[in-house]
C-alpha cells in the first residue's frame, strides 16, 4: 500500500467524536478519526447505488487520525506524555515560552541503570534551564517549521439546535440542545495508505460531496481533501536516531553515577525503541483482560515494556449511520509512551516495526483507535526547543 499525507480543510464547522455522558451538549474530539472518513465513502456509494463495492473500497484504504495544523503541508502531532514545559512559561521558544522539551530518553537511561545498579548523587528531576523552575507535562498538538516549533489547538464554535426526533423528523419536545464543533479555520492532517490512486479518489468526491463528522446535513462538515506535502522521516531512520540520541544521554547519566563509585556500562546494550500512542487503544493482555500496558510480539518474542507513561481514557465512538454515540471503554490515552528494549538488531526489526505502525495496536484499529508511532520524533528533542 502507498503512504500519504492528506490535508482536510473545512468550509463549515466539524462535528466528530465525543458525548458527555449525562449532559445536555455534545462535545467535540480535537481532532478527527479516520474513520468519519471511512463513513463518507459508504454513504457516498450508497447514494451513488455502489453498495456492492463499500466492502471493496474500505477494505483497499487505510485511513489514519487527522490532526489540527495551522498549514495544510505541515504535519501535526500530539505531544507524547513525556514533553515537558516550564511552569510558569510555557511553551516553545519560538512562540515566547522556556521551551518544551521531551524527557524519555532521560527517563529510560535512568531507570535502566538504576536496574544495573547506579547510584545517583541526587534524585532525577528536570528543571527549566530558563528559570530553573519547575517542569509539568504539555498535551495537546505540535507543529514544526524550520527552527520554529508551534503549539496547534483547535478552535471551538458552540451553536445551539433543536432536537429532532429521528422517527418523526419533528422537533421533539422542544428539546434544545448545545452543540460544541471545531471552527474551519484549520486544516487537519493525517495518513492515509491506499491500494490504487482509485481508491484515493472515491475518497475526495465522497467526502467533498457527502461532507464528514456528525449533523452533515444541518451544515455541518463541509470540507476539501488534497494530498499534502508533508512527510515523515521513515521508521528506520526514527529508530535509528533514536539509538544514538539514547546512547549520548546514557554516557552522560553513566559518567555521573560513576563519580559517586557506580560500576555501570557506558552504553545501552540491545536495541530500544518506542511506540507512541496518536490515539487512544483499547488494549487486552494475553488472557484476554483488558489493561494499559501494551505487550508485543516481535519475531517471536514477547516483549513487556522496560519503560511506560500512560493515563486512562474513556473512549467512546459516533456511529454516522445511527447518529448515537456508541458504547465506551477504558483505553490508553492518546500520548501513552511505550518504551521495549530487545537483543535483536535494528534491521532484524524494521520491517515488523514498519507493518506494526501500519497496522496499529489494540481493537478497533479501523475505527482510527490504536494509531502509533515508532520513536515519536518528539523523543528526540532532549534539548529544549
Ligand atoms: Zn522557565
Amino acid at each position: 500500500m502507498r503512504e500519504v499525507f492528506i490535508a482536510l480543510e473545512p468550509e463549515s464547522p466539524l462535528r466528530t467524536g465525543k458525548v458527555k455522558p449525562k449532559s445536555d451538549y455534545l462535545d467535540t474530539l480535537p481532532y478527527l478519526r479516520g474513520s468519519v472518513l471511512r463513513g463518507a465513502i459508504a454513504e457516498w456509494l450508497k447514494v451513488n447505488g455502489r453498495e456492492g463495492e463499500i466492502e471493496k473500497f474500505v477494505q483497499s484504504i487505510r485511513l489514519g487520525n487527522l490532526f489540527p495544523s495551522s498549514d495544510g503541508d505541515i504535519i501535526p502531532l500530539p505531544f507524547p506524555m513525556t514533553a515537558i514545559e516550564c511552569k510558569t512559561q510555557g511553551g516553545f521558544l519560538c512562540e515566547g515560552g522556556h521551551g518544551i522539551r521531551d524527557s524519555l530518553l532521560i527517563a529510560i537511561a535512568y531507570t535502566e541503570l538504576k536496574k544495573l545498579g547506579a547510584i545517583f548523587p541526587v534524585p532525577m528531576s528536570l528543571r527549566c534551564r530558563k528559570c530553573k523552575g519547575r517542569m509539568e507535562r504539555v498535551s495537546g498538538f505540535y507543529t514544526q517549521k524550520g527552527d520554529c516549533w508551534q503549539k496547534v489547538s483547535v478552535e471551538l464554535a458552540m451553536q445551539t439546535k433543536v432536537a429532532l426526533s429521528r422517527y418523526r423528523r419533528a422537533s421533539q419536545e422542544q428539546m434544545l440542545y448545545r452543540v460544541i464543533a471545531l471552527r474551519p479555520k484549520q486544516a487537519f492532517v493525517g495518513r492515509v495508505r491506499f491500494e490504487d490512486e482509485d481508491a484515493f479518489s472515491v475518497l475526495c468526491e465522497a467526502v467533498e460531496n457527502m461532507g464528514v463528522g456528525a449533523l452533515t446535513t444541518r451544515g455541518f462538515g463541509k470540507v476539501k481533501l488534497r494530498k499534502s506535502k508533508a512527510s515523515l522521516m521513515g521508521v528506520s531512520e526514527r529508530l535509528r536516531q533514536f539509538n544514538e540520541k539514547l546512547e549520548k544521554v546514557w554516557f552522560d547519566l553513566a559518567d555521573l553515577a560513576k563519580q559517586v563509585g557506580s560500576q555501570v556500562p557506558d552504553k545501552p546494550v540491545g536495541t530500544y525503541f518506542s511506540v507512541d500512542l496518536l490515539s487512544p487503544a483499547i488494549l487486552h493482555d494475553e488472557n484476554g483482560l483488558p489493561t494499559l500496558k501494551l505487550k508485543l510480539l516481535l519475531n517471536g518474542q514477547l516483549l513487556e515494556p522496560v519503560f511506560w507513561s500512560t493515563q486512562p481514557e474513556f473512549v467512546g465512538g459516533w456511529s454516522t449511520a445511527w447518529g448515537l454515540p456508541k458504547p465506551t471503554s477504558l483505553g490508553a490515552a492518546m500520548g501513552s509512551v511505550y518504551v521495549f528494549r530487545t537483543e535483536q538488531t535494528v534491521d532484524e526489526i524494521v520491517e515488523k516495526l514498519e507493518t506494526l505502525e501500519a497496522n496499529g495496536v489494540g481493537e478497533r484499529t479501523d475505527e482510527g483507535l490504536g494509531e502509533i508511532l515508532v520513536c515519536h520524533p518528539f523523543h528526540l528533542e532532549v534539548e529544549q526547543t
